[in-house]
């Protein structure tokens, strides 16, 4: 079970979003529990395939749960319609990977960042065009861009318009799913620190999702990180990144090095192969076909989540003993 805390903003548990594809079901989120509280970025990391953008579109409620539970500020997204579905909308948004294709190239900038107030019956007119310069300034683009279309910005600068797309509603949480992986690493620090700000400023809530763990490292209170469907490890960022239990967890370390050094040496190297299908997972434990460390228990039999005195939660059969059983 998730730790539930007075101040969380979003509570998940035992989350399972399923897909059918032909005659197979596709275990793309397979039992996912966190929280985060209000004011917190919640880095969640993996590999592509993992699980992260379903994930955060299923916390939304951009696709189906198949089990479960969502709670966002006492609401459960899945148990509403009507008004309190339209205000669940305008207090959640989602920034995506690809600004250019996520935002429309026939239509105008003020357009695009309009359209969220035009279809919620926010405002007239004046009061759109007032909004919409306003967040474009706050997200760094002269508001004299306007009446520009997306081609006629830089990866860099659609992406601070689809930024600002999602502020337009003033949401509490927004899930930035890949939102800089696109981006040059001289312009995912310029997105990332806007980012920082704006939720700063705006106290804003964060789902960060990102394949890159140095990304997730650079921007996150804490980090979780995801193998194909399930959480394998939790913690606050420091105590994962010092002291990294599960060797998946090691493994993407050693792919994405961090500017942390403390934690190199552990002998893991980067772990080759892919991700295995989410159709037809490996009995026991997802990721022991990879793992230097598996032995026959790890083949046979899932790990149970061990929680740790220091919010440090994992799910690996080297790390049974020290901490008490969480399903
Ligand atoms: P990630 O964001 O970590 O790369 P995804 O959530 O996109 O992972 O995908 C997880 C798994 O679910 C993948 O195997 C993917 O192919 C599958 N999947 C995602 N969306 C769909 C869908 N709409 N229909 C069928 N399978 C899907
Ligand atoms: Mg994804």
């Amino acid at each position: 079970m998730a730790e539930r805390t007075n101040d969380a903003i979003l509570t998940v548990e035992d989350l399972k979003t399923y897909f059918t594809v032909g005659d197979s079901v596709v275990k793309a989120v397979d039992g996912v529990s966190f929280t985060i509280k209000k004011g917190e970025i919640l880095g969640v990391v993996g590999e592509s395939g993992c699980g992260k953008s379903t994930l955060g579109r299923t916390v939304l409620r951009l696709e189906n749960k198949a089990e479960g539970t969502v709670r966002f500020d006492d609401i459960d997204p899945f148990a509403i319609s009507g008004a309190e579905l339209k205000s669940f909308r305008r207090r959640t948004a989602m920034v995506f990977q690809d600004p250019s294709a996520s935002l429309n190239p026939r239509k105008r900038v003020d357009q695009l960042l309009s359209q969220a107030l035009r279809v919620h019956g926010i405002g007239d007119r004046e009061e759109w065009k007032r909004k919409v310069s306003a967040i474009l300034s706050e997200t760094g683009i002269s508001p004299e861009y306007r009446n520009r279309y997306p081609h006629q910005f830089s990866g860099g600068q659609k992406q601070r318009i689809g930024v600002a797309r999602s502020l337009m509603l003033d949401p509490e949480l927004i899930v930035l799913d890949e939102a800089v992986s696109a981006l040059d690493v001289s312009i995912q620090a310029q997105i990332i620190n806007l980012l920082l700000d704006l939720k700063e400023k705006r106290d804003l809530t964060y789902l960060f999702i990102s394949h890159d763990l140095s990304v997730v490292e650079f921007v996150s209170d804490r980090i979780m990180v995801m193998y194909l469907g399930r959480v394998v490890e939790e913690a606050p960022k420091r105590t994962i990144m010092d002291k990294p239990l599960h060797p998946y967890t090691q493994a993407l370390m050693a792919a994405f090095p961090s500017t942390n050094l403390s934690h190199r040496g552990s002998g893991v190297k980067a772990v080759e192969g892919d991700v295995p299908s989410p159709i037809n997972p490996p009995p026991g434990c997802h990721f022991a076909p990879r793992c230097p460390f598996a032995t026959a228990k790890c083949h046979a039999q899932y790990p149970p989540m061990v929680q740790r005195d220091d919010g440090h939660r994992v799910a690996c059969w080297l790390h049974t003993e020290e901490g008490t059983g969480e399903s």
